[in-house]
């Protein structure tokens, strides 16, 4: 991943289900993390009106500025606020394979969740199935 902004909301849905079709797993499950302490993988609606409410609600909780407010940066980093973001977002998500696919909810999608960015990050996927 690499998200241009500080902060974004990426569909990753299209590159995991492509992941799941090339490993020909057939009943299973898919494991999606970020592999970074300022970023989260999470399974919700794709609607930009939620996102933008994301946006809102993660700034009220854990404001960026000011960078001062926080005992992490005193370390010379700015970014306390990502870390906190990403624990309210999570980890990463596990989605059921059924009949070759990820069996998701109505609306369900996996987005990436970059709280600190303008750099190159991981995303792991594992699958185990048959
Ligand atoms: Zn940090």
């Amino acid at each position: 991943m690499d998200v241009p902004a500080r902060r974004g909301l990426v569909n990753i849905t299209p590159q995991v289900s492509e992941v799941v079709k090339e490993s020909g797993i057939k009943e299973g499950l898919c494991l999606v993390n970020a592999m970074h302490i300022t970023a989260s993988v999470f399974i919700n609606d794709d609607e930009s009106g939620l996102h933008q409410d994301y946006e809102r609600w993660l700034e009220e909780l854990a404001p960026h500025e000011p960078v001062s407010s926080y005992q992490h940066n005193r370390t010379g980093e700015d970014n306390a606020d990502a870390h906190l973001k990403r624990q309210i977002m999570g980890r990463g998500v596990v989605v059921a394979i059924t009949d070759g696919k990820l069996d998701f909810g109505p609306w369900e999608q996996i987005f990436y969740g970059e709280f600190d960015g303008r750099r190159r990050k991981r995303v792991l996927v594992k699958i185990i199935g048959e």
